[in-house]
């Protein structure tokens, strides 16, 4: 039996308030059905961005005609990932991870302060990987990044150099994880993508295990 304390769940909780990028869609959840003397079953509908909480995005994020999300291999998602910390600033530099130890790492994840801000509100200033660390995260040739911030680049980005350098790459960004209960070093990833036809991103329920 698989011990509950072995899993830690880095998923931000979706419900009404949660914060969700400026201009997008607030999330909404309503019952359409509800059990009472007539009605047997409660019945839910999910009105939502796909950026909302933690997610991954796909290349057509992107790309006019990059991959959609449910092209992408389930195998991205799942399997070993090594966990950093960072006390960054404002970003991440490649200075910042050139002295890390990035043997065998085929996904990682970095745990910034953002993961000790409120889910229920869009901070501006988040830690956003910096041009030149994205192009040292191609060179180790990952799989997944993923970061505690609403994105891999900086909130007055206009070209998104990051997310376009590792998406190019076929790198999967996965983002808004919640790590402040995670040490750092490696575990298991599990963070599926629902199966949604030419969806830019997709929210997963991502978990590590030892
Ligand atoms: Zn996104």
């Amino acid at each position: 039996m698989i011990s509950e304390m072995e899993i830690y769940d880095i998923s931000q909780t979706l419900c009404h308030g949660i914060a969700v990028w400026p201009g997008d869609p607030e999330f909404k959840h309503r019952r359409v059905s509800q059990i009472d003397d007539e009605t047997a079953s409660n019945v839910s509908a999910v009105d939502m961005c796909v950026h909302t909480g933690t997610h991954v995005d796909a290349p057509f994020h992107f790309e006019r005609t990059g991959k959609g999300v449910e092209t992408l291999p389930p195998s991205s998602f799942m399997g070993p990932a090594r966990v950093f910390s960072l006390a960054a600033g404002d970003c991440v530099r490649a200075a910042d991870l050139c002295g890390l130890d990035w043997a065998n790492v085929e996904r990682v994840l970095f745990k910034t302060r953002g993961s000790r801000h409120a889910e229920s509100t869009f901070n501006r200033d988040y830690v956003h990987i910096s041009y030149d660390a994205a192009e040292f995260l191609v060179e180790r040739r990952l799989r997944l990044v993923g970061i505690d911030s609403p994105s891999v680049d900086a909130f007055d980005s206009s070209d998104f150099p990051s997310h376009r350098t590792l998406l190019r790459n076929e790198i999967v960004i996965l983002e808004g994880v919640r790590l402040q209960h995670v040490q750092p070093g490696d575990y298991e990833l599990i963070c599926l993508p629902l199966k949604i036809a030419g969806a830019d991103g997709s929210p997963v329920r991502a978990i590590l295990r030892r």
